[in-house]
């Protein structure tokens, strides 16, 4: 945990990478093949998100928990699991928290979990009194039952979330989940350096020093755009829709745009001085994602040790 958190805080380049769980045991096999060879570009850490119905099949390689205790120890990655607590009992908590730590993840990010789109918000939210409603509920869980066993990490959101009664409600939510115990920030995607950088500084100015890592989404299919900003609840700007438009059949130049576009975003951001890490959204994908990090220099900045039993460890990987 220690490990994760001193290099965040430092002014090191590094970057992470988010997956999601496996859908199948076929996707899982091909998915730890992906993170082996990502593996050669010296990630800091790897994400695994967390199910939205918990952890279905938890003894399964589908799961969340057991993928990311595969990424941390069969892959020899540092590891960060994602977890909600909407609409779960304390119990499931807890044996959700005691089997990270047994598998010997010691990096969390805790978060609240989507309320379904489609229902009516409270009673789709569950609201428990005195119960998990909110990231910050999971935050305060976790210190009072564990200390510092984990490093916890939380989301922020550079427009707000969808469901803030105003960015500056959003922003004193947020607060309230560093004073609670959250020690970096990992934000939802966006689509300017700009709004970022705004949403740094006016973090800044109501006291949320912690780090804080852009989550940085390269377009790479007009479908995959349009599914998340859904589902984040953002708006595609017209500049992009208009680029996309015309090309929305055409897989590989609109990956070409993505990676052209994010690779601009991310340089802005470095230039900055007040970015030095970057989270990227690989949607289980790495060409994008390693073209990306290639462009700024990230790639390989830190040359993993080839896994012990493996004797060929991958050098033509390692351009
Ligand atoms: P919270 O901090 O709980 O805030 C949610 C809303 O409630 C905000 O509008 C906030 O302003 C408001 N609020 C917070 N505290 C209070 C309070 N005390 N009183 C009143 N209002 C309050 N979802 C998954 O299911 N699995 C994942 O793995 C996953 N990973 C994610 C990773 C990142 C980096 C991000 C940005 C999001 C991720 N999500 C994931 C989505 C996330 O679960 C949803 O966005 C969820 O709606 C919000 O969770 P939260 O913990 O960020 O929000």
């Amino acid at each position: 945990a220690d490990k994760i958190l001193s290099r965040v805080e430092s002014n090191d380049p590094f970057f992470s990478l988010e997956f999601f769980p496996p859908r199948t045991e076929q996707g899982a096999a091909n998915l730890i093949g992906r993170f082996d060879r990502m593996r050669a570009g010296g990630p800091l850490f790897v994400d695994i998100t967390w199910h939205p119905a918990g952890d279905p099949g938890s003894d399964k390689i589908t799961s969340s928990t057991k993928i990311a205790g595969t990424v941390l120890n069969y892959c020899g990655l540092d590891t960060m699991l994602h977890m909600t607590c909407v609409k779960q009992t304390k119990e499931t908590i807890k044996k959700n928290l005691e089997k990270t730590k047994n598998l010997g993840i010691r990096n969390i990010l805790a978060l609240r979990g989507g309320i379904s789109p489609n229902a009516d918000a409270d009673e789709s939210w569950g609201y428990q009194e005195g119960g998990f409603n909110y990231g910050v509920d999971l935050v305060r869980f976790i210190k009072q039952e564990y200390g510092d066993a984990f490093s916890i990490c939380v989301a922020g959101y550079p427009n707000g979330h969808p469901d803030s009664t105003s960015y500056q409600d959003d922003l004193l939510h947020l607060k309230e989940k560093i004073d609670a115990g959250g020690q970096f920030i990992i934000t939802q995607l966006f689509f300017t350096a700009e709004e970022f950088l705004t949403f740094v500084k006016d973090c800044r100015e109501i006291g949320i020093d912690c780090p804080i890592i852009p989550g940085i989404f390269p377009i790479q299919t007009n479908r995959s755009l349009v599914q998340l900003t859904k589902l984040s609840k953002l708006s595609i700007p017209e500049e992009i829709q208009k680029v996309i438009e015309p090309i929305k059949d055409n897989d590989a130049a609109i990956r070409k745009y993505g990676i052209d576009l994010a690779t601009d975003m991310c340089r802005t951001l470095l230039n900055s001085g007040k970015v030095h890490g970057l989270h990227m959204y690989t949607l289980n994908l790495e060409t994008a994602t390693i073209q990306i990090l290639k462009n700024l220099g990230l790639w390989c900045q830190d040359v993993a040790k080839p896994l012990p039993w493996k004797t060929s460890a991958n050098p033509e990987r390692r351009e």
